[in-house]
């Protein structure tokens, strides 16, 4: 299946699919996709008949939305668009890692797969993002992270940021604004679940955390 043969309407709800599953096991029902595409209940039935149709999507079992094999490999082929894009953007052209995901939602759509393979060459093939996100492969492989999120920690510990959620630029700036960079250290120093708050320390100073903020962020246990 070649992905730019799709419509992009076709390519973002089989993207979203694949993405909706990535961080969370929870299945994918038609309400929940909606609510991602900002799409009314209608134009959701509707798009899932006709990729259902052409053997991209299949319905589980309790109404809920899985992608088949073909699905699934185009699915990964629009999220390797995205992430390099988004790799270019930050690298390249100076963009932070707020700014990056709408300006690789417009461009995942528009570049034709040569082009694709020549920016993974020049950056130097990643395998993470500007998020820490995995990059699939040319072959649909996605590397594994093995991460954590930070709000499900208990113990105080050092950890690696890992991966951040790129899903609210408002977050990301408030990541940034208290130090939280990709790769860097992260102490857990008290859950404080009272106040709905983690105590942490980034770049050696000690902070607080929402929970909320928390969840967004995964972590590796320092070694
Ligand atoms: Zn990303």
């Amino acid at each position: 299946m070649i992905v730019t043969a799709l419509s992009t309407a076709h390519q973002d709800y089989l993207k979203t699919v694949w993405a909706m599953t990535e961080w969370d096991a929870e299945p994918v029902t038609s309400k929940a996709l909606g609510a991602k595409l900002g799409q009314p209940p209608s134009t959701v039935s509707e798009t899932v008949r006709r990729l259902t149709e052409r053997g991209l999507l299949r319905h589980a079992p309790y109404g809920t939305i899985e992608l088949s094999e073909a699905g699934r490999a185009a699915a990964v082929q629009m999220v390797r668009r995205h992430r390099l894009l988004e790799t270019f953007l930050v690298d390249y052209l100076d963009y932070a890692w707020d700014e990056v995901h709408d300006e690789a939602e417009i461009l995942e759509h528009a570049v034709s797969d040569a082009f694709v393979e020549r920016l993974d060459d020049r950056l130097g093939r990643p395998v993470r993002d500007p998020h820490g996100d995995p990059i699939p492969s040319r072959d649909g492989s996605v590397p594994g992270l093995g991460a954590v999120r930070l709000s499900e920690r208990h113990d105080p510990a050092t950890f690696v940021v890992a991966r951040v959620s790129d899903a609210d630029p408002d977050l990301l700036r408030h990541l940034t604004g208290l130090g939280v960079v990709l790769d860097s250290p992260l102490v857990l120093v008290e859950r404080r679940d009272f106040a709905g708050t983690l105590a942490v320390e980034i770049g050696g100073i000690a902070t607080e955390l929402g929970l909320r903020a928390a969840e967004a962020i995964w972590v590796l246990p320092a070694d």
